[in-house]
């Protein structure tokens, strides 16, 4: 008798074991479903995040371009004009082709005189002006060397980030060393009479590929 008591007993202590197990199993399964469930809905709240990124990114992605010097430049000409820093290729294009890249600007602020002509034998044009004439960029770019010679004198190349580049020589003093980014009619030095001048003034060369032009066909008044 005493047998099937303890029998029965068990047997119930076993199925109200069995009965929490599939209980706790059950509420785990719906656990997991719950979980599942959310991360359907955070995969679907994502995907329109992204959606809506790749919307608002049409059309202003940056732009890969093979001359990563001349991106690094713009970029660092838009952030200083308070854009967000990205170039898309419209406007890589649009500011290659721009006028302040374009050396036109007659690279003297202040009083001055055309001194001597571009010809064969001097492929530049001089400006001779006051010593201590503010020298200014005529275009837009990065300074590419500034240096002194025996010839030239004080002397600053600029990279106008396009086929011009400009020279200034003769200079009194260059504020900048190269690797500086310059703007369009910002001072870049001072009128002098180094190197092999008898008088103070500029003497200025528009390269075009690499190549010298007249600097009085691409200046403007
Ligand atoms: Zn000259």
């Amino acid at each position: 008798m005493i047998y099937k008591i303890v029998s029965a007993v068990l047997i119930v202590i076993l199925i109200v074991a069995l009965m929490m197990t599939a209980s706790t199993s059950k509420k785990r399964q719906e656990e997991i479903d719950q979980l599942q469930q959310e991360i359907v809905v955070s995969n679907r709240y994502i995907q329109s995040l992204n959606d809506q990124l790749n919307k608002a990114n049409n059309g202003t992605k940056p732009v890969k371009s093979e001359d990563e010097r001349l991106l690094k430049v713009l970029n660092k000409y838009l952030k200083e004009n308070k854009r967000n820093g990205v170039v898309t290729a419209e406007e890589l294009s649009k500011y290659e082709k721009e006028d302040r890249f374009i050396p036109n600007l007659i690279p003297i602020n202040g009083e001055y005189a055309i001194s001597q002509h571009y010809k064969e034998e001097h492929p530049a044009l001089d400006f001779a002006a006051e010593e201590g004439t503010e020298v200014i960029a005529s275009a837009t770019g990065e300074i590419l060397s500034v240096y002194e010679d025996e010839y030239f004198g004080k002397v600053v190349l600029i990279d106008h980030l396009n086929e011009y580049a400009t020279m200034y020589a003769h200079l009194a003093t260059a504020i900048y060393d190269s690797k500086t980014f310059v703007k369009k009619g910002e001072p870049i030095g001072l009128v002098g009479n180094t190197g092999n001048s008898s008088a103070p003034h500029l003497h200025f060369e528009v390269l075009k590929n690499g190549e010298n032009i007249d600097p009085e066909l691409i200046l403007e008044d």
